[in-house]
C-alpha cells in the first residue's frame, strides 16, 4: 500500500498541492480533475520525480519520502510521463530488454498488448520518427514489461485515438490482475474511469472527493470551477 500523508507542495509561492491524504491498494485508482489540478505534480511526487514542501510517503509501511526515483524503481516503481521521453539512438526492443531484462520473456507480448505489432515496431528508433501515439504506446508497453508492483501513469490516452483507448484500457486491467499491484492512473476518459477500482478527484491541489465511480460522477461535471479574480 501507498500512503500519502499531509502532502504539501509549494513552488514559486504558489501552494500547488495543500495538505493531500490518500491510500493506494492493489488495485486501479484513477487521479481525474480539471487542467492545473495537481495531477502531474502527485504523480511526480510518488515516483520521487519532485519532493513535496512537507509531509510523507509511505510505501508498505516504510517512509520513503527521501528515496530518490532510482531507488523507489528498484523497490519496484514504475512511471509513464504525460508527455513520452525520446530517446534518440535507442531502439524499442532496446529500451523493452532494458525494462525486462530476462532472457525468456518474450518482449512481443508488451507490443501487442499496447497495439502495436512488433514485427513493425521493434526495430524502430525512439525518436521523433515514432508519432506521439506510438511513442506513447511504446512508453506503456516498457511500464508493463518491468512487471513492478507500482505503475503510475500520467494520462494515458494523451495522443491515442478514442478508438483504440479502449483495448488500452482492458491492457491495464489484465495486467492490475495479474500482477495484483498498485495501478495509479491519472485520466479524464470514461472508460478509464468507469474500470476504476477508485477514484480521487483533484480540483486545485486538493482532494475534493474520493470514492467509487457511483459517488463521484455526479461530482465530475461540477469541477470546473471558474477563476474567482477573472471568471475564466
Ligand atoms: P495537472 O496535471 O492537474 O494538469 P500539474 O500538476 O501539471 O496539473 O500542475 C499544477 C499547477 O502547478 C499548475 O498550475 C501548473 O502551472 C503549476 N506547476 C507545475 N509545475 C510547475 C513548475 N515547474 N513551475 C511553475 N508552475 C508549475
Ligand atoms: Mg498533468
Amino acid at each position: 500500500m501507498i500512503e500519502l500523508r499531509n502532502i504539501c507542495y509549494e513552488h514559486d509561492g504558489k501552494q500547488i498541492l495543500k495538505n493531500i491524504n490518500l491510500k493506494f491498494n492493489n488495485e486501479i485508482t484513477v487521479i481525474t480533475g480539471p487542467n492545473g489540478a495537481g495531477k502531474s505534480t502527485l504523480a511526480k511526487i510518488i515516483m520521487g520525480i519532485i519532493k513535496p514542501t512537507s509531509g510523507s510517503v509511505l510505501y508498505n509501511d516504510q517512509d520513503i519520502t527521501d528515496f530518490s526515483i532510482t531507488q523507489r524503481a528498484k523497490i519496484g516503481f514504475s512511471y509513464s510521463f504525460q508527455q513520452p521521453v525520446k530517446f534518440k539512438g535507442l531502439r524499442v526492443c532496446d529500451i523493452l530488454r532494458i525494462a525486462n531484462a530476462k532472457k525468456d520473456v518474450a518482449l512481443s507480448k508488451y507490443l501487442k498488448s499496447v497495439g502495436l505489432c512488433s514485427r513493425e515496431y521493434m526495430t524502430r528508433e525512439l525518436s521523433g520518427d515514432l508519432s506521439g501515439g506510438e511513442l506513447k504506446r511504446v512508453e506503456i508497453a516498457t511500464v508493463l514489461a518491468r512487471n513492478t508492483q507500482v505503475n503510475i501513469f500520467d494520462e494515458p490516452e494523451a495522443g491515442i485515438d478514442l478508438w483504440s483507448f479502449g483495448n488500452l484500457v482492458e491492457t491495464f486491467s489484465k495486467f492490475q490482475k495479474e500482477i495484483n499491484g498498485i495501478f495509479i492512473m491519472i485520466s479524464h476518459q470514461e472508460k478509464m474511469i468507469n474500470l476504476a477500482n477508485k477514484i480521487v478527484l483533484l480540483n486545485a491541489g486538493q482532494v475534493e472527493k474520493l470514492g467509487k465511480k457511483e459517488e463521484i460522477l455526479p461530482f465530475l461535471s461540477n469541477a470546473n470551477k471558474s477563476c474567482k479574480s477573472c471568471g475564466v
